[in-house]
Order: structure tokens, then sequence, then C-alpha cells
């Protein structure tokens, strides 16, 4: 139902208004929505006390059969994932050092990542005390310029995979680069779930550890996410999350994970394994092609439905040529974005087109979207 037609609800009550997100899962916007069977399990996982770390094994258990992986954890998202994962290969499970962390004296803490794959996020990596050592050229890179940045204090390779995001090797390439050093692959995957095969893919590509965000496309808790990897890797990341001995808590129990939320995940990972994948990206096309659909044949326009793996899921995109006379697309998602209800729409990607994901889109909000960029595009620049 159109946002404008959902009448009261908790955040219009606090003069908040809900917007229709057709930009994707962008924590921005509230990342996507949970199914009610996790809200019911989150609820029921509130009524009771439990030993956590039993809880942490049950959902570490769902995880790594998820991911096809030895081991898996819970924890507060992929940004947490990668404090985890960095943390995780400087220490090891050797438990002075992880209570030393963030000063990493006497470790290896050195993590290389391509120029070209820097990112909004890779902060997260730093967190642990790492530093993070660029490889290659902005536009990319050659085996060589890998092969050359190792040193003895090299503690991983860190790979992102995203949208518009370059991969300058492959990770098949990065990994057996990596390997004949001794040195393990850790890859960041927040946002590449679905399509559901990636899952499993880049662990199974050779990646010793990986991390989702659990409030995407998983849509699990939008405050959770999910590590899986080798046992021992695991291991030391967890025991960087929650050192259990005498001394102080590990470094990343500043990004604490509640019971509902270990709950809330193990549920959606287990829908999500059920969830009939085809019926799913077969709806999202359904309302890429009805948008695509009411706007072609626009003078100055091409309007296209895209599903490349830049896009998140099937995608109507509109490009604007130079004979376009119309409002530039930045006012065009202005207005979007200042009308009733607020609109949101993808930033483009390989210019400044015009995208729009069909995901976090409710049933009918399509139609919506195609009756407001319609006005929008026959309306004159004044
Ligand atoms: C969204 C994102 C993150 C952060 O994920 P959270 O689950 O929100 O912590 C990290 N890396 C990349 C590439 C992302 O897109």
């Amino acid at each position: 139902m159109p946002a404008s037609k959902r009448g009261s609800n908790i955040y219009s009550r606090m003069g908040i208004p809900t917007v229709i997100n057709a930009q994707s899962w962008v924590t921005a916007l509230g990342g996507s929505l949970m199914r009610p069977e996790v809200f019911a399990a989150m609820e029921e996982a509130g009524k009771y006390f439990i030993e956590i770390e039993k809880l942490h094994d049950a959902a570490g258990e769902v995880v790594a059969k998820a991911v096809g992986t030895e081991a898996g954890f819970v924890c507060a998202g992929a940004a947490a994932g990668n404090l985890l994962m960095a943390a995780a290969v400087m220490t090891g499970t050797d438990e002075a050092k992880i209570e030393r962390l963030p000063d990493t004296t006497g470790m290896k803490n050195e993590i290389l990542i391509f120029k070209a794959q820097r990112n909004y996020y890779d902060k997260t990596f730093e967190v642990s005390g790492a530093t993070l050592i660029d490889v290659g050229m902005p536009g990319g890179a050659h085996q060589y310029h890998l092969e050359a940045a190792f040193t003895e204090k090299t503690s991983a390779v860190a790979y992102i995979v995203a949208p518009m995001l370059k991969q300058p090797l492959s990770l098949f390439e990065v990994v057996e680069i990596a390997h004949s050093r001794g040195v393990p692959v850790i890859v960041d995957a927040s946002a590449q779930v679905p399509p559901i095969q990636n899952l499993t893919r880049y662990t199974a590509e050779g990646a010793d550890m990986v991390t989702f965000s659990g409030g995407k496309g998983i849509c699990g808790p939008q405050n959770s996410g999910l590590l899986a990897g080798k046992r021992d890797l695991i291991k030391a990341a967890r025991m960087n999350y929650q050192y259990p001995g005498p001394s102080r808590a590990g470094i990343a129990r500043a990004a604490k994970v509640s019971k509902e939320t270990l709950v809330g995940l193990m549920t959606a990972i287990e829908l999500l394994l059920k969830t009939d994948h085809e019926a799913v990206w077969g709806a999202w096309r359904a309302k890429a092609d009805h948008i695509a659909g009411r706007l072609k044949g626009m003078p100055g326009t091409r309007v296209v439905v895209e599903e490349d793996e830049n896009r998140q899921g099937p995608q109507p995109v509109i490009y604007f040529e130079k004979s376009w006379k119309g409002l530039s697309p930045a006012d065009v998602r202005k207005r979007l974005r200042e009308g009733d209800p607020p609109i949101w729409v993808g930033g483009g990607g390989y210019g400044d087109e015009i995208n729009m994901a069909m995901v976090n889109v409710q049933d009918g909000e399509e139609r919506v979207i195609a009756d407001r960029l319609l006005e929008l595009l026959r309306s004159n620049k004044s």
C-alpha cells in the first residue's frame, strides 16, 4: 500500500514520514523488512533467560550450515564482521594479543586491500587496530601489485564485493596468491545476497572468512550480520567479541548482539533457505516491468530493465540522452523525495541514470512510483 495511504503508524505519530524505498537495502532508509515469523521468534526469545554462549553456539551452527563452512558466528552487522575478521587474523586465539588490541604491538597488523575496493565502510577493518595497505591503482591492479605488497607484517588480504565496486583480480587469483604465502583472505560481501547462490560462493572459492549483513537482503534484524569460515579463525573472532577469561571484554564488545537479534537472524536464515527465490525474483521483475512499461517511449530517454551484478535484483533504469529536454536527473530525484509519499530511488552507478531497486518496493508501490515519474518527466524544467 502506498505510504500516504497507510494511515497512522508509529513513525507518523512521531512526525517522521514513511517513504517508498526504491533505493535498496540502505541503512539510511531502514535496511529491509523482517518477516512476521522473525518478529514472532524475537518476541518469544525475549521472554526467557539463557546462557548466551549456548545460544551463540546454536546460531553459529545455523550460519555454518547455511554458508557451508566449518564454523559460523552471528555478529552485529557486516561492519562488525569486518572488525571481527581483522581482529581474528591478527590475534588468532592468543589471549595476550586479544587483550592487547587495539594496540597491535608484536602482531602482524597489515591488511592488504585493493585501492579499487576502498569504500565507505573500510574503516571497520581499522577499528581493530589493523593498518590497511593499498594495493594497485584506483582503476585496477595486476597480479604483481598484489605479489609485491606482502611483508612479514601481512595478516590478511581483504576483498570487498559490492555493486559497482571493481574486482581488479578475481577472488580465485587473490586466494591463490595469498594462500601460497600462508595468508588468509577475508571477504566483505555485505549486500551480495540475494542471489542466494552468493551465500556459499566466496568461501567455496577459497576465502577463509566472509561476512554478510543480516539486515539487507537476508531480511533479519537491521543490526545483525553473519560471519562464516575456518574453524580456528571463527574461534579467534569470537574470542575477540567476548573473551570469556578473567580479563577485560574483547575489542568487539562495542558491537554486542542481543539474544533477540541472535534468534531473529537464525530465523531469517532458516526462512531464506526455504524461500522460493525464483518466485521472489519474478515478483521483482514484474514490478520493474510495470514501471519500465509505463515510462517507455519518452523522447530523450532510454528505459530498460537491468539485472546485472551491479544491480540488486531486476531494476527499471532511466538513461537520459543528450536530446533530453526535461528536468535533470538530480531534480527528478529531489522532487521524488519531496513529494507525498517521499520516494527514494537509486543514484545511478554507471552515470547519472535513475535506477530503482524493487527489493523493498511493497506491493502496489510500483504504480505510485510510475505515476509520479510520468508526471515529473512530462513536466517542464521550471
Ligand atoms: C552495508 C555495507 C557494510 C555494512 O554492513 P552493516 O551490516 O550495515 O554493518 C559493509 N560493507 C559493505 C560493502 C556494505 O555495503
